[in-house]
């Protein structure tokens, strides 16, 4: 066994100053307010000023762009510490996060110059759009398609659906089929980024052909909108395909499934963020309920429960880091990213319903925090890909790895 020499420490000195920084930003600005937010289904437009001011639309986009530079474990942190305050919070940065990482990755100097320096500050914020309304796992089944003009110009035409800041958003990552008959599909697909006004429903001028249609009404995830996005005769400068025309087209599929593996470790910090909160809360309410003469923390099924939730949350947790730090580190973690989104999204589904448990009745009152957090958590277990389908990725890659050459 080998003896330590030194305590043992999971973050580095920048990474506790910038949790703690968002932990004390979540305590004073988010949890006070996301009741009112999320009750009145309302764009918390004062919190994002304020998280335009703390730089956290740039966390990850490099210095030279007027961004923080930070890596992905670092980000994966700060989305943990959002989401334990309002996970809607969390959905506004990240697609966001999700097309700075696609620019930074394939984009081209002329693209990454444009965009990144007011991404980061938040000036124009990202959205990310392969779902529709017919398609939603099988990536390849889309429709929406473009088609390239005599002028040279790309033209595209089609349904988006359940488009995350799809409404306030100034640039969308769109996936789009460029060739029906490629073969296989995945290679006639292609990202183009589209810009457009935000918080316009119908674009004009230069923009016109994009429209978005009213919101789509959700249990919960309130406050951040999801929306249709509606092109029809929308024009795209051949420049504007992410990475370029010749290095872009047809690669739009592998761009968007590298950038859903990032996404994924997000989503799973969200759960960890969430699940998080609701052990906190039933920590409180567990010393304060009295049942039976004494609190019902002193009863040990609920004790029982209480271990069950932290441990479950730390495991999460852990998984979670290690497929961030994978991915910082260069290695391939296409693996540990499902079975990070698996495990923190249905831990943090299984630990809100503990803490709805262990909050008896008033779990059912709009007057406590874990009724929000019960009508949020399920959303963690579709997006990204849902939970069968992170089953699917884990499953191809084990036996993959572990073939049996007969
Ligand atoms: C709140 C919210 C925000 C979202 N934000 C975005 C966004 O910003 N951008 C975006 O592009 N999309 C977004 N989505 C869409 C999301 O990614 C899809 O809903 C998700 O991928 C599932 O697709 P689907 O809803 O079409 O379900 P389907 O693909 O129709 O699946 C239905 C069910 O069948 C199962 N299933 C499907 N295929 C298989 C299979 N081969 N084997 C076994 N089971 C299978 C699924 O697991 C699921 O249980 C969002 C969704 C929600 C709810």
């Amino acid at each position: 066994m080998a003896v330590a020499t030194q305590s043992y420490e999971e973050k580095t000195d920048i990474q506790k100053d910038i949790t703690e920084m968002v932990r004390q930003f979540v305590d004073e600005q988010i949890i006070p307010n996301a009741e009112h937010y999320d009750h009145e289904d309302e764009f918390p437009e004062p919190i994002v000023e304020q998280m335009k001011e703390l730089g956290l639309f740039g966390v990850t986009i490099p210095e030279e762009y007027g961004g923080m530079g930070l890596d992905l474990t670092t980000y994966t942190m700060i989305v943990e510490e959002l989401s334990r305050g309002w996970i809607s919070i969390s959905g506004v940065v990240n697609t966001h996060f999700i097309g700075s990482y696609l620019l930074m990755k394939f984009g081209t100097d002329e693209q990454k110059d444009y965009f990144l320096p007011k991404m980061a500050t938040g000036e124009i914020r990202a959205a990310f759009s392969l779902s529709e309304p017919e398609v939603g796992s099988d990536v390849q089944g889309i429709k929406a398609s473009a088609k390239r003009d005599d002028d040279g110009n790309w033209i595209l035409d089609g349904q988006k659906m359940w488009v995350t800041n799809g409404l306030r958003s100034g640039v969308v990552f769109a996936l789009m089929k460029t060739d029906k008959d490629a073969d296989p599909p995945h290679t006639g697909m292609t990202c183009f980024i589209t810009e457009k006004v935000p918080g316009e429903h119908k674009n004009t001028g230069e923009y016109e052909g994009l429209e978005v249609p009213p919101q789509i009404k959700k249990m919960g995830y309130k406050g951040v909108e999801s929306t249709e996005l509606v092109y029809s005769g929308y024009k795209c400068a051949p420049d504007r395909i992410l990475g370029g025309e010749e290095a872009g087209l047809g690669k739009g599929f592998a761009q968007m499934m590298d950038a859903l593996e990032v996404g994924r470790v997000n989503v799973a910090a969200r759960g960890v963020g969430i699940a998080q909160r609701a052990l906190e809360l039933a920590l409180r309410y567990s010393q304060e309920r009295k049942t039976f003469g004494k609190p019902i923390a002193q009863h040990q099924a609920i004790q029982f429960k209480l271990a069950d939730m932290a441990t479950k949350l730390e495991a999460a947790r852990l998984v979670t880091l290690k497929a961030a730090r994978m991915k910082d580190a260069g290695q391939r973690s296409d693996l540990e990213a499902g079975m990070a989104k698996l495990l923190a999204s249905e831990t943090g589904k299984e630990v809100v319903e503990d803490s709805f448990r262990i909050h008896g009745g008033y779990g059912y009152s709009k007057e406590y925090e874990i009724e929000r957090l019960y009508r949020e958590a399920p959303m963690l277990m579709i997006g990204e890909g849902t939970a069968d389908i992170q089953r699917m990725i884990i499953g191809r890659r084990l036996l993959e790895e572990y073939k049996l050459r007969l």
